[in-house]
């Protein structure tokens, strides 16, 4: 039999959202356990492109400051298609787009929290998720026998959620397109300024976006023809595999796949959340909650996933700390926790459902224009984005998810 610990407030994944929600909330004085399956902090996926919104989220969470400093400001976005001379420029200033190295981004958020060693617990993965019999909280069943008690249990564990599962969640659908993402470093520096780029293939997109003065991210996405299993696990065959890929390509994208630092590489099957799991099923039960990509993974094709998983935290935070924090200093029962803790996670999840699902749907039809091979279906697809999403307008970037 394992031991058995009780917590407040647990958090199941230590990625971009879950430390963000934990330092959400210790910045409101609610402490919680971060619980992270692997033994140090996670950066796979080397880059991410943060818009406004996701720059509010961080200013909320006082660490912009420190990001800007580590990423320079994206002016404009290019968009072409191969083969085309036609280049249609985005000017993205109020946009407020940077890129920043993940590693930067989950470390900036993991030092804000209190003695890191005390608030995230390294090599803890959560197995099963049950309930208590006499309380009816939430307990965690990790793979080396420990169980642990947690008043509110927030699943910030991914795609491939524990305790999506265990809310009863559909599992995500495969979106039949595969990314491999990667850093080139440009020891000289490199000659894109401030421009973003992104030019369509036959179901295929390649795009790059400049860190800093030297260094770049970029990243393939294509429709997957069931790409063999072992190429995905070593560097050197991604490497080949998005060469093959991108043979077509201006000889810069080829250079700069070619030039990559191996150990950025990363190979993901890209994974999206039906829209109608919004509307039809819990977000939340009691209370638990998901959060991220355990809520509302969808398509990299908005450069959302991040910035609105940052603002899940936020909304998060600022849900419970108002509940648990209402009225008096003392210590509150566990009936009165529950109460609360369910009225907090019923308020965020009503904030958040409208807001992700127009998220998901847009990345969807973005999606589908790429990856599809029938004129019929991209034709309607670019019909309905034009008519309910402005086109290729940023306007969802400019979502305010308030203060914390
Ligand atoms: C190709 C691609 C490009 C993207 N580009 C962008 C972009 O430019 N901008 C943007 O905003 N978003 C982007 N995204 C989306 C973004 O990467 C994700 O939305 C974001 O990383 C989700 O963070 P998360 O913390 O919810 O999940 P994750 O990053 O998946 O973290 C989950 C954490 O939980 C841990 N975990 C999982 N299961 C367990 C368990 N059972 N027990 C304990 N720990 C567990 C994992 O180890 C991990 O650390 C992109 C995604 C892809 C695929």
């Amino acid at each position: 039999m394992g031991s058995e610990e009780r917590y407040d407030i647990v958090i199941v994944g230590g990625g971009i959202v879950g430390l963000a929600t934990a330092l959400a909330l210790h910045r409101k004085g609610v402490q919680s356990l971060v619980l992270e399956k692997s033994d140090s902090l996670r950066s796979a996926g080397s880059g991410i492109g943060v818009f406004i919104n996701g720059w509010r989220a961080l200013d909320q969470l006082g660490v912009s400051t420190q990001l800007q400093m580590k990423s320079i400001p994206i002016s404009e976005v290019h968009d072409g298609l191969i083969n085309r001379s036609r280049i249609r420029v985005t000017p993205c200033r109020n946009e407020a787009l940077r890129c920043l190295k993940r590693s930067d981004l989950v470390e900036a958020i993991a030092n804000g929290l209190p003695a890191k060693a005390k608030s995230v617990r390294f090599g803890c993965q959560v197995v099963a998720v049950g309930r208590d019999p006499l309380t009816s909280f939430p307990v965690v069943h990790l793979d080396d026998g420990t169980n642990i008690k947690a008043k509110v249990l927030i699943g910030c564990d991914g795609s491939n959620s524990v305790v999506a599962k265990s809310l009863g969640l559909e599992a995500p659908r495969l979106f039949q397109m595969n990314a491999v993402r990667g850093l080139t470093n440009y020891p000289n520096g490199h000659i894109y300024g401030n421009t973003g780029f992104r030019l369509i293939g036959d179901q295929l997109i390649f795009g790059r976006i400049p860190i800093d003065d030297k260094l770049v991210f970029w990243f393939v996405a294509w429709r997957d023809h069931s790409t063999d299993s072992e190429v995905e696990k070593i560097p050197e065959n991604i490497r080949d595999l998005s060469l093959e890929l991108l043979k077509e390509f201006p000889t810069k994208v080829i250079e700069m796949v070619k030039d990559c630092d191996l150990d950025s590489l990363s190979f993901t099957h890209i994974r999206h959340r039906a829209p109608w799991n919004f509307l039809l099923q819990n977000l939340y039960r009691g209370t638990m909650t998901v959060a991220g990509d355990a809520m509302h993974v969808m398509g990299p094709f908005l450069a959302q996933g991040g910035s609105s998983g940052l603002e899940d935290a936020i909304v998060l935070g600022r849900c419970l700390s108002r509940e648990l924090q209402l009225g008096s200093k003392n210590e509150i029962d566990d009936d009165e926790f529950k109460k609360r803790s369910e009225v907090a996670l019923k308020s965020y999840v009503k904030e958040r459902r409208l807001r992700v699902l127009r998220l998901s749907i847009q990345s969807y039809i973005v999606g589908s224009i790429v990856a599809t091979s029938s004129w019929g279906k991209r034709f309607l697809c670019i019909v309905i984005l034009v008519t309910f999403f402005g086109g290729m307008s940023l306007s969802h970037t400019r979502y305010n998810c308030g203060p914390l």
